[in-house]
C-alpha cells in the first residue's frame, strides 16, 4: 500500500503547546525520546509500517532540570547522563547507581528518564529505584477532549500486571523526586533485565538505621516483564526487630518474603524467586554489618 511505503514523517515540536497539539492531531504517531528502546525492541530496520514520529527532545520544558529545597524536577526527555551530571552532588546514591547501571555512555547519553519509565513492556532501573521514594509524575494530554495536566504518584503509572496506564494522548512531561535521607541504600541488578527479562531481578533498598534498630526500611524487587513488587508486611517485619538481626530472624523474614512473592504473581519465575530471596538475605546481612560498625 502506498501509505506503508512512504518514509515516516518526523515532527520536531519546539514548544510544549506545539507538542501537545501534534499529539492530539496525530494520536497514532510514535513518541520518540532517546530512541534506544524503540530502535532495539520495536523498530527493527527496515520497519514494515510507516508511522509518523514526534520527537520530544526539542521542547525545552521536556529537558529542563530544576532543584528546590524539597525536590528535584526532571523533564521527562532529559537524558540519563545529564541527570547524573547535573545531580552529581544531590542524587540519592541508590538512584545514581541505578542510572549508571543502565549501560555505557553510548546508551545513557541517548536514553531518557521518560523513555525508561514508559517503555511499554519492561519495568527497568528507574521504575525499580523510584518506587522507594515519594515521586510525582506530571502528565499532559487530551483527556475527554480537553487538554489537561495532572500529577500522579509513580505507582499509578502502572497497572498491577505492570502495564502502562497513560490515558488518551497523555505524555509524561516531568518527574518530581522529593529528597530524603537514607543511611543504607542498595541497588542490585541481577541478570540482564533488557535481554532476559524473565530471569532478571532489580533489587533495591532504602533504609534508615541506628546502632540497634531500623527506623525506616523500604525494599522493592522488580521483575522486568511482570512489575515492581513492594510489600508492607515484609518491610515492617524488618523495622520491628532490633539490630543486629540473628540468623533465625533473617530466615523468618525471608520465608515471609518468599510466601508473599508466590502470592504476588505466577509470572515470577523460579530463578527470579530464588534470586530475590538471596538478595534480600544478603541485604539484611549487610545491614547487620553496617549497624555494628557504626
Ligand atoms: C542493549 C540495551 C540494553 C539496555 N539495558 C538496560 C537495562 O538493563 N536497564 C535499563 O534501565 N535500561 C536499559 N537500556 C536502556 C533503555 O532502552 C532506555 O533507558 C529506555 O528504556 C528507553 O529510553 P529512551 O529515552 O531511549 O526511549 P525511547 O526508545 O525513545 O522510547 C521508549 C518508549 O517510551 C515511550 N516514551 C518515551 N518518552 C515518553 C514520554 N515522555 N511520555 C510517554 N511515552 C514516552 C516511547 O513512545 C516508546 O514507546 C538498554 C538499552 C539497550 C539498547
Amino acid at each position: 500500500m502506498a501509505g506503508e511505503n512512504r518514509s515516516p514523517t518526523v515532527f520536531t515540536p519546539s514548544s510544549m503547546s506545539e507538542l501537545l497539539e501534534l499529539r492530539r492531531s496525530k494520536p497514532q504517531a510514535t513518541l520518540w525520546a532517546g530512541g534506544t528502546g524503540l530502535m532495539s525492541r520495536y523498530y527493527p530496520y527496515p520497519y514494515p509500517l510507516s508511522r509518523d514520529i514526534i520527537s520530544l527532545k526539542h521542547v525545552p520544558e521536556m529537558t529542563r532540570i530544576n532543584r528546590t529545597e524539597r525536590y528535584l524536577d526532571i523533564g521527562a526527555a532529559a537524558t540519563l547522563e545529564r541527570v547524573l551530571t547535573v545531580g552529581h552532588h544531590i542524587l540519592p546514591p541508590v538512584l545514581a547507581k541505578a542510572l549508571r547501571s543502565v549501560g555505557p555512555p553510548t546508551i545513557t547519553n541517548q536514553a531518557t528518564i521518560g523513555g525508561n519509565l514508559c517503555i511499554p513492556d519492561l519495568r527497568l532501573n528507574l521504575a525499580a529505584v523510584l518506587s522507594l521514594f515519594n515521586v510525582q509524575l506530571e502528565l499532559k494530554g487530551d483527556l475527554k477532549h480537553r487538554l489537561q495536566t495532572r500529577w500522579i504518584p509513580l505507582i499509578r503509572l502502572y497497572r498491577r500486571d505492570g502495564k502502562l496506564m497513560l490515558q488518551g494522548t497523555e505524555v509524561l512531561t516531568r518527574v518530581r523526586i522529593y529528597f530524603e535521607e537514607g543511611n543504607f541504600q542498595l541497588f542490585q541488578q541481577i541478570g540482564f533485565p533488557y535481554q532476559h527479562p524473565e530471569e532478571a531481578v532489580l533489587f533495591t533498598v532504602f533504609a534508615n538505621h541506628g546502632q540497634d534498630s531500623v527506623v525506616d526500611y523500604r525494599a522493592a524487587a522488580t521483575f522486568p516483564s511482570v512489575g515492581v513488587f513492594r510489600d508492607r508486611d515484609v518491610e515492617s517485619s524488618v523495622t520491628s526487630k532490633a539490630l543486629p538481626l540473628n540468623h533465625q530472624e533473617i530466615r523468618q523474614t525471608s520465608r515471609l518474603l518468599r510466601r508473599t512473592l508466590q502470592e504476588y504473581s505466577t509470572r515470577v519465575s523460579p530463578i527470579q524467586l530464588a534470586r530475590t530471596v538471596r538478595a534480600f538475605e544478603r541485604s539484611l546481612i549487610l545491614l547487620n554489618t553496617k549497624s555494628v560498625s557504626r
